[in-house]
């Protein structure tokens, strides 16, 4: 198994200096923030959008990627505040369980063309349609939906339609083909010891 194909999730930590073993660059996010991703999947990032725009008309955009611990403790307390401790952690990741930590894992928006957020359930429901279309080009590109609808029982997450991970294409193809996702493969294919 080579460092692309790492399973991080709530039982699967990763430590604080995980990501050393990537190459992090600094690339600009949709509201021009310098955010730091890892370089590989930055790369296949950027083949996937220019295919996805080309063939689709649909801009995808990158909101954010590596995450440290610090900023995930933050995220989890606002969470905590905000939902209570229950919700909080189905939708935040308390830290060293977070793909975010890796930079592998990038959550991302795809536009019709202003770049404004979806507010009505139209809107919603369009970005929805959008997001089912641009998963479709993921695999080709190495990258899987992390937590699909109907994996959440699995994965322990809502379905996440803008949480994409790079992994690499034999592993991608694999989840995708046989609609399973990345606890699944590992079940199957990776021989525990
Ligand atoms: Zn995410």
């Amino acid at each position: 198994m080579n460092k692309y194909e790492v399973l991080v999730n709530k039982e699967n930590y990763v430590d604080k200096e995980f990501y050393k073993k990537f190459k992090l660059i600094e690339v600009k996010n949709f509201e021009n923030e310098i955010i730091k991703i890892e370089n590989k999947t930055y790369k296949e990032f950027l083949k996937l959008k220019n295919k996805v725009f080309k063939k689709e008309n649909i801009k995808i955009h990158i909101l954010n990627s590596f995450r440290d611990f610090e900023e995930q403790e933050r995220i989890c307390k606002e969470y905590v505040e905000f939902y209570g401790e229950d919700l909080a952690y189905k939708l935040a990741a308390i830290p060293g369980t977070s793909e975010h930590h890796t930079g592998l894992a990038i959550d991302i928006t795809v536009d019709k063309n202003d770049g404004k957020f979806a507010e009505t359930n139209e809107e919603l429901y369009d970005e929805n349609q959008r997001f089912l279309i641009v998963h479709k080009y993921l695999a080709k590109y190495g990258f899987i939906l992390r937590y699909p609808s109907d994996k959440t029982e699995i994965t322990k997450y809502n379905y996440e339609p803008w949480h994409i991970r790079f992994i690499g294409k034999r592993i991608a193809n694999k989840c995708f083909n046989e609609k399973i996702c990345l606890e699944e493969y590992y079940d199957k294919y990776i021989i525990k010891k």
